[in-house]
């Protein structure tokens, strides 16, 4: 733990402190696994946190409702019946075996604004609601952002016909039986407007090591980034004798696969090295174990390929250059390339001046502003891109997330949930 400005300490209270360990800790004791815990979406469990944090609303003078989504949502007394509001939350469910601050992290900061707000008779500059959502998490049924999307209006047919990974149950089936509005959800009518959403915040932990690198606590996040993938890329060359063909003769795949991970790397760097904002990933590769040893060259290798951005410009300068790339690869060592059918994610932008009232908020708090990338997706995205002004802010978090082994300091979430509760009484820009 870093040394924390004075004025954090100061904003920093040992009531809230035992606060948000107290969520922390009864929630995870609700959702156990033989590994770290499970809350999956659409379930009982869901609905058991649900109660679990209705009854500290209640137990804590907030009004809380539930909307037609069937996510809970807390508010100050004052402000249940606003028609435009800003919206802080997050979803509650969890990976199988997961960790416990995916999601839940984000829920805890909005309801802790609250509680902080309610304890100390402070009101906020604009109306203020928090969202519990339902699931987010494509481990159960396949898609993924299932109940911001939902409010959205934006849940595909192919999205709530899908299956659930163990009961082979529809979502819809589990969206209709937890008492989800399905009939509107399925003609793609939003269940909550997106122009009475002021703004959408979202906390939620750090998926990768930036911040324990900076030594940070938190960060304002600019951009979520989009992605195109192809689970399946299958590279097809010639099988032959691993001592006794010579290089003139060959059509190795796994050698054609390297040139053109290496091809698109050169690229990578030169768009990093241009302030571009570019991952690249082949999470999967392969030649079948059953036919190929060491000594035979293979006569097929498969591989994944995960390109993401926060620039669509760059997403599509990926895309052209991988066919160009491929074309070449292929012809110069007689290979050929198959690709599986691509899916594709468009970025989301922050709200410029969202992001700015969060770092302004920072500032305030005497923390040096810090804006980075999402490299991992969220709720905040469904927001975004159906107009919502959206911002993040990330907390710090060691061993990344969907693991039992997350790890965030209950003080570094404070002092983000400072920084938001900062922004939530500052009258807007
Ligand atoms: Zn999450």
């Amino acid at each position: 733990m870093t040394a924390l400005p004075d004025m954090i300490h100061n904003l920093i209270t040992k009531d809230e402190q035992s606060l948000a360990a107290r969520i922390f800790d009864d929630i995870a004791k609700m959702s156990p696994d033989s590994a770290g815990v499970s809350r999956p979406a659409y379930s009982a469990k869901e609905t058991e946190v649900l109660c679990y944090l209705e009854d500290l609303g209640i137990s804590e003078g907030l009004s809380v409702t539930y909307d037609a989504g069937q996510n809970a949502v807390f508010s100050l007394p004052e402000d249940a019946a606003a028609e435009k509001f800003v919206l802080v939350g997050s979803h509650v469910d969890s990976v199988p075996m997961g960790g416990n601050y995916d999601g839940l992290a984000g829920v805890a900061a909005g309801l802790i604004c609250l509680i902080r707000a309610r304890r100390s008779g402070q009101s906020f500059a604009r109306p203020v609601k928090v969202i519990a959502m339902r699931g987010e998490e494509s481990a159960w049924f396949g898609p993924c952002y299932i109940a911001s999307k939902a409010l959205m209006g934006s849940l595909g047919k192919a999205e709530w016909g899908s299956l659930h990974k163990d009961d082979g149950r529809t979502l819809q089936a589990h969206m209709d039986t937890i008492g989800v509005d399905m009939e509107r959800v399925c003609k793609g009518i939003p269940l909550l407007e997106a122009d009475r959403v002021l703004e959408y915040i979202e906390l939620h932990i750090e998926q990768g090591p930036l911040l324990i690198g900076k030594n940070m606590s938190m960060a304002i996040i600019s951009g979520i980034r989009g992605n195109f993938r192809h689970k399946k890329i299958r590279c097809i060359g010639e099988a032959g004798h691993s001592g006794a063909v010579p290089r003139a003769y060959r059509k190795d795949p796994v050698l054609a696969m390297a040139d053109l991970l290496t091809r698109l790397d050169e690229s990578w760097l030169t768009i990093l090295q241009k302030g571009g904002d570019m991952v690249m990933t082949s999470g999967i590769v392969a030649t079948d174990p059953e036919k190929n040893a060491m000594t035979r060259i293979p006569d097929e290798v498969s591989f994944s390929l995960d390109i993401r951005s926060q620039d669509a410009g760059v997403l599509e300068n990926m895309r052209v250059l991988l066919r160009e790339e491929i074309d070449q690869v292929a012809r110069e060592r007689r290979v050929r390339f198959e690709l599986a059918s691509e899916n594709a994610t468009a970025p989301a932008l922050m709200d410029t001046r969202v992001v700015k009232g969060l770092t302004g908020a920072m500032e305030r708090l005497g923390l040096e502003p810090f804006v980075m990338a999402s490299g991992g997706g969220h709720d905040a995205a469904v927001f975004a891109n159906a107009g919502v002004p959206t911002a993040m802010v990330f907390v710090r978090n060691q061993n990344g997330s969907h693991n039992p082994d997350e790890a965030m300091e209950i003080d570094d979430f404070l002092v983000a949930t400072s920084v938001i509760y900062e922004h939530l009484t500052d009258l807007p820009l």
